[in-house]
């Protein structure tokens, strides 16, 4: 099975990715003591790049991460790449949803996406990325208990009225960006 150091600090996506990788992937935890990587990219696949060029620099190994962005109709695109830290650095997940919700306060077009870029790169430095989008719509209040950062104001279109965070993993990643990311990443894997 091919070996993929994963990349994300973030348990709540590594718990996703291990989701989508599993029985195809093998994935290698992000070893103890890599300095977080200082995301300054202007872009998702910049981002995802500069963090799993760091791993597989740190580990001699081929690298996979992702990093994913939500961007709002309203709001001219924000919080978009910004999404973790949209409330201001240091900012918790609900924090996040708190300003977000504030925001479109009173507000009608609430058209929304979610954009993953999944990426490889290996230590010769070529490397293969793909997006995977997921067009929804902001609730006006918070609904559901399971998930993490905006699950339970992000309502998808194919979701059959339920957001993020009121549906099982699985019905989650039928239709995520994540999913489709990770599944697109897979597809083009197997064709290398
Ligand atoms: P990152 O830059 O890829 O780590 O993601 C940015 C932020 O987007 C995270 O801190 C979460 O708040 C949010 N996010 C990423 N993926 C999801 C998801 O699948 N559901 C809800 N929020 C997400």
């Amino acid at each position: 099975m091919m070996q993929l150091v994963c990349a994300s600090a973030n348990p709540d996506k590594v718990v996703e990715i291990q989701q989508l990788l599993a029985g195809v992937v093998e994935l290698l935890p992000r070893p103890a003591g890599v300095p977080d990587v200082v995301e300054d990219a202007d872009s998702l696949v910049g981002n995802a790049r500069l963090k799993a060029a760091a791993l597989c620099a740190a580990t001699g190994l081929p690298a996979v991460a992702d990093d994913t962005g939500l961007e709002v109709d309203a709001l001219g695109g924000a919080p978009g790449i910004h999404a973790a830290r949209y409330a201001g650095d240091g900012s918790s997940y609900a924090d996040n949803r708190r300003k977000l919700l504030s925001e479109l306060a009173g507000v009608d077009d609430r058209r929304a996406a979610f954009k993953t870029v999944a990426i490889v790169v290996w230590p010769d430095g070529s490397e293969l990325h793909v997006e995977g989008v997921c067009p929804g719509v902001i609730t006006t209040v918070e609904r559901g208990a399971v998930g993490f950062g905006y699950d339970s104001v992000f309502q998808p279109d194919e979701g059959g009225g339920a957001t993020f965070a009121e549906m099982d993993a699985a019905a989650k990643h039928a239709i995520s960006h994540r999913g489709r990311a990770f599944r697109a990443l897979l597809s083009e894997l197997e064709r290398r």
